[in-house]
């Protein structure tokens, strides 16, 4: 019975499943800081962090930004069913490992996916109602090019393959749940935070009938 007669006696706990953010972009869209800002404004979400066989830029740290690991090592996580999915994007190899999402999911916390297009699919595949994909899209052509040609983080070789590439991950926007033209970074934050906000509160969420603090 409850103390408070106020309160219904049937009122179930509810616990949130965590969500899937998923965030893809062509290159020089501005997802990366996008997603470095969303990670320091909001302890309850936290970065996925994926294996890849890309060598390691000036900065990035083992384990924080990326697993870096060799070919054979990421050949034997994809073969023994360790990545919840995998893409070959620009000549190297990136997956999602599998144990890091379950966990996230059991706890219920949130985890965000900086992945492709390639990686949302099969990411909305496997993991269905909890996945939630939003597209980054740059204002024009001309701002994506400009933003490309002031990374001086690879070499221009590198540079010109990401812009050929960018129409084609630009061709998937409309497979996403929501799309944000980041214009000002601070605006697309605000949407991107009021787009989690909203699905934090989106049903169906599981009820818990033992242990409802309400039926004491
Ligand atoms: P970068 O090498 O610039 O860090 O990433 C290149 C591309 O690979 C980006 O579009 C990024 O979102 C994507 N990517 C990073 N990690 C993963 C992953 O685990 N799976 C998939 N499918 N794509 C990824």
């Amino acid at each position: 019975m409850s103390n408070n007669p106020q309160l219904p006696h049937a009122m179930p706990a509810v616990q949130r499943r965590g969500i899937l953010l998923v965030i893809s972009s062509p290159s020089g869209a501005g997802k990366t800081t996008l997603a470095r800002r969303l990670l320091e404004d909001d302890d309850d979400i936290h970065l996925s962090v994926s294996v890849t066989t890309r060598p390691a830029r000036p900065g990035e740290i083992d384990g924080k930004d990326y697993h870096f690991a060799t070919m054979a090592a990421f050949e034997d996580m994809r073969d023994s069913g360790a990545l919840l999915e995998w893409a070959t994007v620009f000549d190297n190899c990136y997956g999602t490992p599998r144990a890091d999402v379950q966990n996230a999911l059991d706890q219920g916390q949130d985890l965000l996916f900086d992945i492709d297009w390639q990686g949302a699919q099969q990411l909305a595949e496997k993991m269905g109602h909890d996945v939630v994909r939003v597209f980054i899209l740059p204002p024009s052509a001309k701002a994506l090019g400009e933003r490309l040609a002031a990374r001086n983080q690879d070499s221009p070789k590198v540079v010109a393959g990401r812009m050929a590439k960018a129409s084609a991950e630009i061709d998937h926007w409309a497979e996403y749940d929501y799309v944000i033209v980041n214009a000002d970074v601070e605006d697309s934050l605000d949407k991107l935070k009021a787009i989690i906000a909203a699905e934090r509160a989106r049903g169906p969420i599981a009820v818990v009938k033992d242990g409802c603090p309400f039926q004491q």
